[in-house]
């Protein structure tokens, strides 16, 4: 199956654990990943989140930690650190947000109170739950307030934006989504934020890949700070970082340890720092411009199907599709998709009138399948894989002839990356 077969340190002694390590690297092997959120990470990547520095205990920075042998775990977050500003093009990081949450979480406790206002996307409409889902910090200790994308064009309104930062007066706008398919322009927030005296937060969870590639307009420097999850776009070890101007770097550090973390994840900094790396390269640049290459043609092969996207099409690595019209909902394509290996998530669409277990619509994204080498003439044989299965969701025989031809077409593809 390739050159990467052994593309798993997981032989483990342990076997119950190693066997199920095993069958999911099959599942991983055999399936046609379309999660928006996920990534194969390189060999060298897992092989340095499999390393010793796990063993590590460094509360603190580089050079101010609260424990005794930190020597080498100093040099690793300082490569760390430093790659990431090259990067990224700033002045100041903390790469040890375990998380996107935590990276969020950490900016505001730096800049706000408890009951300060937050002006952020509708989750309905791409936000995220950490950007006031009631059930999340966010949304216990802030007040939220949600702007939305235009019914219409389903494109943010950056008018509505301004309208709503003006009434509310937040202390803190965040610009940045998990299902938004189209360019943020990170400029408009800042004149909107000056506008109104707001921090500005860019979450960049889901973009920061193509923000290093130059495929999408970077916030570091126009927003106040930045946070951006590793194992998205960005192909890394799970894990976040927080860019921001050095001015607010105590304000930060002190926010991210101790404010929310203890011990930062030594051997996950470690995989960091090669993912920075890996992500300064050529050929990098070039993984970017596919992923948003084979989204757009994948994307407007399902339109010419019939499907609607949601805002017509997409510049990124996602597009949403209205189930609507087709009388399935997202949870029902979900169910026909996964049991012909096609895995992909159900989502709320702008305006949804159905609940998040249910929803309108499904999330389709291809930073996956574009580091396995797919191109343009896969992206349209998936294309009809997807199409030909919701229009026979019902038809067990047809669902079974198309699960054979997922299992060929990836098999054609193994998982390692080419970079
Ligand atoms: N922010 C956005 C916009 C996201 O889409 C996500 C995850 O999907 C996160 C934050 C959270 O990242 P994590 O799952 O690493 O906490």
């Amino acid at each position: 199956m390739g050159k990467h077969d052994n593309h798993t340190l997981s032989k483990t002694t342990d076997t119950e654990v190693g066997e199920i390590i095993e069958r999911e690297l099959k599942r991983q092997k055999s399936q046609l990943i379309l999660i928006a959120s996920e990534n194969f990470t390189s060999q060298e990547v897992i092989k340095t989140m499999g390393s010793v520095l796990t063993n590590k205990y460094a509360e603190g920075y580089p050079g101010f930690r609260y424990y005794a042998g930190c020597k080498y775990v100093d040099e690793i977050e300082e490569l760390a650190i430093n790659r990431a500003n090259k990067l990224f093009n700033s002045n100041y990081c903390n790469v040890q947000p375990h998380s996107g949450v935590q990276a969020n979480t950490a900016i505001f406790l730096a800049v706000l109170n408890c009951g300060d206002k937050i002006l952020s996307m509708n989750l309905r409409d791409g936000g995220h739950l950490s950007h006031g889902h009631k059930q999340n910090l966010s949304g216990k200790y802030y007040e939220i307030h949600t702007y939305s994308v235009d019914p219409e064009t389903e494109l943010i309104d950056y008018e509505n934006v301004r309208k709503l930062a003006k009434i509310t007066k937040p202390k803190l706008i965040i610009a940045g989504a998990s299902s938004y398919p189209r360019i943020i322009d990170f400029k408009k927030f800042r004149e909107i934020a000056d506008e109104v005296g707001a921090y500005l937060m860019a979450d960049t969870a889901h973009i920061a890949g193509l923000i290093v590639s130059g495929l999408h307009p970077t916030s570091v420097g126009i927003a106040d700070f930045t946070t951006a999850t590793t194992h998205k776009t960005l192909r890394g070890p799970r894990g976040a970082l927080i860019v921001a101007d050095k001015k607010y770097s105590g304000l930060i550090d002190k926010s991210v340890f101790p404010g929310i973390q203890g011990g930062p994840f030594m051997h996950i900094i470690a995989a960091k720092a090669v993912c920075f790396k890996e992500a300064m390269k050529d050929s990098f640049k070039e993984y970017g411009r596919r992923i948003v290459e084979n989204s757009k043609a994948l994307c407007s092969y399902l339109k010419d199907e019939g499907f609607r996207i949601v805002s017509g099409g997409t510049d990124n690595h996602l597009f949403l599709i209205d189930l609507t019209n087709k009388n399935m909902t997202g949870f029902d394509a979900v169910g026909a998709l996964t049991s012909v290996g096609i895995i992909i998530n159900k989502n709320v669409i702008p305006y949804d009138k159905l609940a998040p277990t249910i929803t309108s619509g499904i999330r389709i994204g291809t930073p996956a399948v574009t580091t396995q080498g797919m191109g343009i003439d896969e992206m349209h044989k998936i294309g009809e894989l997807i199409s030909l299965t919701l229009k026979n969701r019902k038809n067990k025989t047809k669902l079974k002839e198309i699960s054979k031809k997922v299992k060929k077409l990836v098999k054609d593809f193994p998982v390692y990356t080419k970079c």
